[in-house]
């Protein structure tokens, strides 16, 4: 492969990599050189029909679109149309489903009552009270300080023991900001104004964004093989592990990663919903997908079975970084490897991976879009 003269390298095709490769390429009219170590594009968010039963699934998880930026829905209705989608969560606690978040429906269910939206504060005051908490110092204390023990046991506490395979009392309360807790009947799972599935799945927005003659992509090429052969003057947008790229010099960075179990259930509808979570710790896995709920629209899905995938949680061994762990010995490596990439020279090193946060995808568009925008500055 002939890199000399190359101006721009994107390591990474996931919505990072992407989106800086459909601006130099469209914005500035310059070749770009996309590699991927996987062999397909897309990163995490890549999608396929399932060869059994044809659904169309989502290979590392569930990925519903949703956005509360008009600059991001515009920008990614250029690749696809979205089918309208509403995600909505429901919870198996016990034998009994609930809904997740916690709302009203959820809360009424629990105790037994039928209490209005004004009465939840003084109903759940009562609870709180007896913990005692003045001001929260971790994720448990968070939750209870918002629901009371109860409702934190049931539908809290065992999820996120299995998530993180940690005590909540040692994790931070940020994890919870991700969770909304309602006192009304809305049961989005999301805030964001516009939500919903490509209607062709992801992997045709990355073939359209990727599809521009400026623009090379080669499949199966870990940037560390032809690290060593990249020309000085090339500009570098790397979206692998940061702590990678550094050769771990500080140590490595933790992940948390998935399992996912793939079965061919003999209904129509298994669950009846794309996601059901199961919150009792006796139960070894965290969710249940069922993809076919995710396409409504789809009238060509078989009606004698249907795929369910199960969700595991893991410790991650280098090979599927998913969910960043953020605890202190973690957040002191990311600091110290942000700082020696400061001091490099035409390099960007962004992405979920390169910033070691938990981006949803529109988070990480909006962060292509924002940097590209700085270096034309
Ligand atoms: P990635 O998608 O991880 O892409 C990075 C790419 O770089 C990968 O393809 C990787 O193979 C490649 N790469 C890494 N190292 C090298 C190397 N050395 N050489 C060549 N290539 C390399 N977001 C939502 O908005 N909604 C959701 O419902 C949602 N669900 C999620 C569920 C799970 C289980 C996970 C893990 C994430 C979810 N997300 C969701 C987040 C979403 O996946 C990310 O925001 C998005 O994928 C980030 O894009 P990225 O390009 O930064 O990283
Ligand atoms: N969570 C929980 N019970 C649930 C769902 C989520 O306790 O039924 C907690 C858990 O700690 C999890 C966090 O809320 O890590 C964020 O949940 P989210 O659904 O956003 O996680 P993701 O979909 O990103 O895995």
């Amino acid at each position: 492969m002939g890199l000399s003269g190359l101006k721009y390298l994107v390591v990474g095709s996931g919505f990072f990599g992407s989106v800086m490769a459909e601006r130099i390429a469209t914005q500035l009219k310059e070749k770009v050189l996309v590699i991927e170590k996987r062999n397909h594009i897309g990163g995490n968010c890549y999608s396929l029909d399932d060869a059994e039963t044809g659904i169309h699934y989502h290979l590392y998880g569930t990925h519903i679109f949703h956005t509360p930026n008009p600059r991001v829905w515009e920008y990614i209705n250029r690749f696809t149309e979205f089918n309208g989608y509403f995600h909505q969560v429901l919870t198996t606690h016990k034998g009994r489903v609930f809904q997740m978040p916690v709302n009203l429906e959820t809360i009424n269910t629990f105790y037994n009552v039928s209490l209005k939206p004004f009465e939840v504060e003084a109903f759940l005051k009562k609870e709180i009270e007896k913990e005692n908490i003045k001001e929260p110092r971790n994720f448990e204390e968070k939750a209870i300080s918002m629901m009371g023990r109860p409702l934190y046991e049931a539908f809290i506490r065992g999820y996120t023991l299995k998530q993180w395979q940690k005590d909540p009392k040692d994790m931070p309360e940020s994890v919870l900001k991700r969770l909304p807790f309602r006192s009304n009947y809305n049961e989005s799972y999301y805030f964001s104004r516009w939500q919903g599935i490509p209607l062709h799945g992801y992997g045709k927005i990355f073939e359209k964004m990727l599809d521009y003659d400026e623009i090379e992509v080669k499949l199966n090429l870990d940037f560390f093989k032809i690290r060593d052969i990249i020309p000085k003057e090339t500009k570098i947008i790397y979206s692998g592990p940061i702590d990678q790229y550094f050769d771990y010099k500080y140590g490595k960075l933790e992940y948390r990663t998935l399992r996912f179990e793939r079965e061919v259930q003999p209904y129509e509808d298994y669950q009846g919903t794309s996601v059901m979570n199961y919150a009792d710790v006796e139960v070894p896995f965290t969710r249940i997908h069922e993809p076919r709920h995710l396409h409504p629209e789809r009238t060509d899905y078989p009606t004698d079975k249907t795929l369910i995938i199960k969700e595991f949680s893991l410790l991650d061994d280098g090979s599927n970084p998913y969910y960043p762990i953020n605890d202190e010995r973690n957040q002191n490596l990311i600091l110290k490897y942000r700082e020696e990439a400061r001091n490099l020279k035409n390099i960007v090193i962004s992405g979920r991976l390169g910033e070691y946060k938990y981006y949803d995808m529109h988070d990480t568009i909006n962060h292509a879009l924002e940097m590209f925008d700085n270096l034309q500055k």
